[in-house]
């Protein structure tokens, strides 16, 4: 039987990294064994919902080369795949549990849970719903106080629910034991419990990966399953990604919990799928750059760790600035120029510098602020740097360099460097770092920029000796 995998997003806001994650692992499964991989879209927590979230979530997968098969966009044999779309198929199933017992009507309302709770929790007794409305009909319950006109429906949970469950990952696992929870909320939408599983049957997910934080729900899902009569799937449940005090990455602290942020950064998607694929991954030849080939090759479950990795960010750069390396030269101009978003004359101009900065970058943010100086008539001189470089007493060096590099008519690096060489080093006597440093930071505006004599070659003969002089 061929296997048929799903993610399952909230579209609540800038796409969390846990989506890629997800997914790449997901993907490396079903690429491995044959089957389907699904992109369904859970979107009915209304208050939480935001407009553009699903595109971006489409745009960042996209991105990353991860594909789905089935989806939104794409269609399939289970559309649609948003669980707005399938309001009326929940509905029945609602039903069917109330016939049997298995869920119940409850009205009442938010502030009475809230009352509820708060003295559960004075009396230092566990919290949950007291059952209040079950066996009820509207009538005795409205004579109650704490009464909404608009039920909710909840599960009744049995003394003894399943909470055991096998992980492919974490092996036997022993979830807590659930509250009556809420599967039909009073605006008539299913909670996220009743729609993942009547999704998950209805699409013939094989398999449900999604991260620890789930477990708590699943004899929750598992009840589901069984009350229905459907066949439960496998589940794996992935390690949550931890920041290095070990809590949960969160998109409120860390801006790498979103997706977007490693494209704006200048983040190369293969080494961010490589990055992921690392957090809780590993070869068996123990190799830690892979691609995603590597892993389809060599999937396991049972190759996952369970323990939550800790999402360093020094080892992803490490990583990124290794495949800009191994890339093509003219590939990482394309891929510069279309992050830097310059075009005709501008991006001529970065294709030729590229060579200068391959061996230096991490990110390509950098190449912003390494190649800006070929990209402006007049370069703004940072603060810092002026200070450093650019004093009174740095004045002769910029003068001695003006002088001799107006002299040069063979505008090309080793002519420069030997002019600039004669004048500052052998005949004024400059160590070549205060030689050189006044005449970077009046070109190129900072103290790092890529190699003095070529960066000089590209920006040419004319806008090099004006900056000079208006360094003076
Ligand atoms: N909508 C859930 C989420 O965003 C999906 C969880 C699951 O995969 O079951 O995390």
């Amino acid at each position: 039987m061929s296997v048929r995998l799903r993610v399952a997003p909230s579209p609540t806001g800038d796409p969390h990294v846990g989506t890629a994650y997800v997914s790449l692992f997901d993907l490396a499964f079903v690429r491995q064994q044959g089957g389907a991989f699904v992109l369904r879209i859970e979107d009915t927590d209304r208050a939480r919902y935001r407009e553009d979230s699903e595109q971006q979530i489409y745009d960042m997968l996209h991105w990353l080369g991860l594909e789905w098969d089935e989806g939104p966009d794409r269609g399939g044999p289970f559309a649609p795949y948003r669980q707005s779309e399938r309001l009326d198929t929940y509905r029945p199933h609602v039903d069917r549990l109330l016939a049997a017992g298995h869920a119940y009507h409850c009205w009442c309302t938010p502030e009475r849970l809230a009352e509820m709770r708060a003295e559960q929790q004075k009396a230092k007794r566990p919290t949950g719903y007291d059952r209040l409305c079950h066996g009820k009909s509207r009538d005795e319950r409205a004579l109650l106080p704490g009464f909404s006109e608009r039920p909710v429906v909840r599960m009744l949970i049995p003394d003894d629910p399943p909470l055991r469950f096998d992980d492919l990952i974490r092996g036997e696992v022993n979830a807590p034991r659930p509250d009556d929870q809420v599967i039909l909320k009073a605006d008539g939408f299913p909670t996220y419990h009743l729609a993942v599983v009547v999704d998950d049957h209805l699409m013939q997910i094989t398999h449900v990966v999604r991260g620890e934080e789930w477990i708590s729900s699943t004899p929750k899902h598992l009840l589901l399953y069984d009350w229905l009569g459907w066949e439960r799937p496998k589940f794996a449940h992935m390690p949550l990604l931890r920041e290095r005090d070990k809590s949960k990455i969160s998109k409120r602290k860390n801006p790498a919990a979103r997706l977007t942020w490693f494209a704006e950064e200048g983040y190369l998607p293969e080494a961010l799928v490589n990055f992921l694929g690392l957090m809780g991954y590993s070869l068996p030849d123990g190799r830690e750059v892979f691609g995603f080939d590597d892993m389809v090759a060599s999937f396991d479950w049972s190759r996952v760790n369970a323990v939550g990795p800790v999402f360093d960010l020094d080892k992803l750069g490490w990583l990124n600035g290794h495949y800009i390396r191994e890339l093509p030269v003219a590939e990482l101009a394309e891929r510069i120029v279309a992050y830097l978003g310059v075009a005709g004359a501008q991006a001529d101009a970065v294709r030729a510098a590229t060579p200068l900065v391959q061996e230096r970058m991490q990110v390509l943010r950098e190449a912003r602020e390494m190649l800006g100086f070929l990209l402006v008539d007049d370069v703004v001189v940072e603060e810092a740097a002026a200070v450093k470089f650019l004093g009174a007493e740095q004045r002769p060096v910029v003068v001695a360099a003006l002088g001799a590099l107006s002299a040069v008519d063979d505008w090309r690096a080793p002519a420069i460097e030997a002019a600039l060489r004669a004048a500052l080093v052998d005949e004024l006597g400059f160590k070549p770092k205060h030689a050189f440093g006044p005449v970077r930071v009046a070109v190129t505006g900072r103290t790092v920029s890529p190699p003095l004599f070529e960066s000089m070659e590209l920006l040419g003969r004319e806008l090099s000796l004006r900056r000079l002089e208006s360094a003076l």
